[in-house]
């Protein structure tokens, strides 16, 4: 076998999507080669001529050599300076642009998400940069686009999320006198720390999830009418808060889970339920545990993570092109 350009390793094709490390350290070896992607990205695409918003054209931007490297091109007509670092997650950060990025691929490398602690080793930045690296990302670009509603096959469940509890939580009841005062205060505990989600899935398609303050009627409807097309056909199981479902214009099969049924021909939420087992080996596997407060968006980086899952443009520039736009105030 001739030996390969080492430069240039070749590596085998597994799929469309698959971006490796070498492909990654290839295309961005440097803070340069980020910034300029960035610029290309968001003024640019032959890296030369752009839109200046002072002359009012397309004009000839040029990258001008100072003592120190700023992160800017110039309109060689009128002088204006863009920053294609400006209004994105990337702007006044003191970490690198180079290790953003790398945070970002790490980010869509891994199937089930990275935690800090892991971030924190990859990329050699203390505890806390590494935490609020990947929190900007999961907050600001991993957002559910509620763009185009569900439609045709849709399933639908409700999942909480909070696990067991533990002994500290038990020794508020164990000792009770009574089974029922014991029963009631588990019920408390329940309420108090199991955070409701709600999700729905379009069979072949994408799905949406939110985390809920509870699993009544109107707050389950409310998410129902923006995120599903009238007249879908859904499929749920047997919980009562379904039983609507026609009255809003849904065609409605339910799976009687209460009588141990769980796939009859058509009629089953295994595609819901296969997600809801995705988020819940993610958190407790990478994040061990994740407060009612930020479970949302931890949510959203599983729903995120799902709906590109058959995109045929990598996962990493997805991202990175999400984080190539201005930030949204507030
Ligand atoms: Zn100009």
């Amino acid at each position: 076998m001739a030996p390969g350009n080492r430069k240039a390793p070749i590596h085998a094709l597994t799929s469309a999507s698959e971006y490796m490390v070498a492909d990654f350290d290839r295309d961005f070896p440097d803070d340069e080669a980020c910034l300029q992607w960035l610029w290309r990205q968001r003024y640019s695409q032959d890296g030369t001529h752009a839109f200046c918003e002072r002359c009012e054209a397309v004009t000839v931007f040029k990258r001008y050599e100072t003592k120190q490297q700023r992160q800017n091109w110039t309109c060689t007509a009128c002088g204006l300076h863009v920053h294609p670092t400006a209004g994105t997650i990337f702007h006044k950060s003191s970490t690198s642009l180079r290790l953003w990025f790398y945070a970002m691929f790490l980010i869509t490398s891994t199937r089930s998400g990275i935690s800090a602690k892991q971030l924190e080793r990859e990329l050699g930045v203390v505890y806390k940069t590494a935490h609020r690296m990947l929190k900007m990302i999961r907050t600001q670009l991993m957002t559910q686009d509620d763009e185009d509603p569900l439609e045709g096959q849709v399933e639908m469940d409700e999942t909480y999320y909070g696990g067991k509890p533990r002994q500290s939580d038990k020794a508020q009841w164990k000792d009770l006198p009574t089974s029922a005062e014991r029963r009631m205060a588990s019920q408390k505990w329940a309420d108090k720390k199991k955070a409701p989600v709600f999700g729905m899935i379009e069979r072949g398609g994408k799905v949406r999830a939110y985390v809920v303050p509870s699993t009544q009627r109107p707050t389950l409807y409310a998410h129902i009418s923006t995120s599903v097309k009238p007249a879908s056909t859904v499929y749920t199981d047997d919980a009562k808060v379904y039983r609507k479902l026609p009255v809003h214009g849904f065609e409605h099969h339910r799976i009687n889970h209460s009588e141990n049924v769980y796939v009859s021909g058509d009629v089953h939420t295994q595609n819901i339920e296969g997600f809801w087992s995705q988020v819940k080996r993610g958190i407790n596997g990478v994040y061990h545990s994740v407060s009612r407060r930020h479970l949302q968006s931890y949510v959203n980086e599983y729903v995120w993570r799902f709906n590109h899952r058959d995109d045929l443009t990598p996962m990493f520039f997805t991202l990175a092109s999400s984080a190539a736009v201005t930030l949204k105030k507030g």
